[in-house]
């Protein structure tokens, strides 16, 4: 009991807090929505924006699509790329975003696989199990491969980075992106820290096995000659505010080319 009146506390203490789950159940609480209009570059509309995340981002999530922050950000990059390719491609994405998947299907000419450990979390796609650190596709398969919010759940970085590489065409690109502290200079990884409670403490979440730091960034670019594209470099501050990026510099992509 003083747990459930500890979580009641807590959760209303918390402005933003949506759901809190008692006993299984999951109650909903507040629902704050942006007295702002937004834009959804996505699914095409306006709307009031919801929060969203572990620790909850204000009027972040559109409400028709789904989509977040980082979303509607790669949809621009992935615009640039392929969207609206007439050329025979083929794309792998690891951990499908359903707002995502829906916009690359829309594409006749896009041969799309969609992979992750647990398929069965993806019911709106056709979902192959498989490990990033160890796939079973042949060397030089994909055009593109994206890869969102998946880096930080794996031990083995450079084992992820490298396989994923091997499966690209020799021209091909590699999108990804991950959670950045952008306070943060330096990453910080202790394989020591196993415990789902000590890697949220550490990292933020509690299936997370490191901290990303803005070192991340020189580091990629030294070791693998990536780019990095910010929200910031190429909005302004009124694009910034319609398309609701938070213009806090974790609105990125990083491309790597083959
Ligand atoms: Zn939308």
């Amino acid at each position: 009991m003083k747990t459930l009146i500890q979580n009641i506390f807590s959760a209303k203490n918390e402005k933003y807090h949506k759901v809190i789950t008692i006993l299984g159940m999951k109650i909903k609480l507040f629902h704050p929505k942006s007295d702002d209009l937004y834009y959804c570059p996505i699914c095409k509309k306006y709307g009031h924006f919801t929060q969203m995340g572990v620790k909850p981002r204000f009027a972040v999530k559109c409400p028709n699509c789904k989509s977040l922050e980082r979303h509607r950000f790669l949809y621009f990059i992935y615009q640039k790329y392929f969207l609206n390719t007439q050329k025979q491609i083929k794309i792998l994405h690891t951990a499908p975003e359903k707002c995502i998947y829906n916009l690359i299907k829309k594409n006749p000419n896009i041969e799309y696989t969609a992979i992750d450990i647990s398929p069965e979390r993806y019911s709106f796609c056709d979902c192959k199990k498989e490990d990033v650190t160890g796939l079973s596709f042949a060397d030089n398969t994909f055009d593109f491969v994206i890869s969102n919010q998946v880096m930080e759940h794996i031990l083995d970085e450079k084992k992820y980075l490298l396989e994923l590489t091997r499966v690209l065409k020799p021209d091909g690109t590699f999108l990804l992106n991950f959670p950045v502290f952008m306070n943060q200079e330096k990453t910080f990884q202790d394989d020591s820290i196993t415990t789902p409670e000590d890697r949220e403490k550490n990292y933020g979440q509690n299936d997370h096995v490191r901290a990303y730091g803005r070192d991340v960034f020189s580091r990629f670019k030294k070791e693998y000659g990536a780019k990095v594209i910010f929200a910031k470099d190429i909005f302004n501050a009124e694009k910034i505010h319609k398309y609701r990026f938070l213009n806090k510099g974790k609105d990125f992509c990083v491309i790597i080319q083959k």
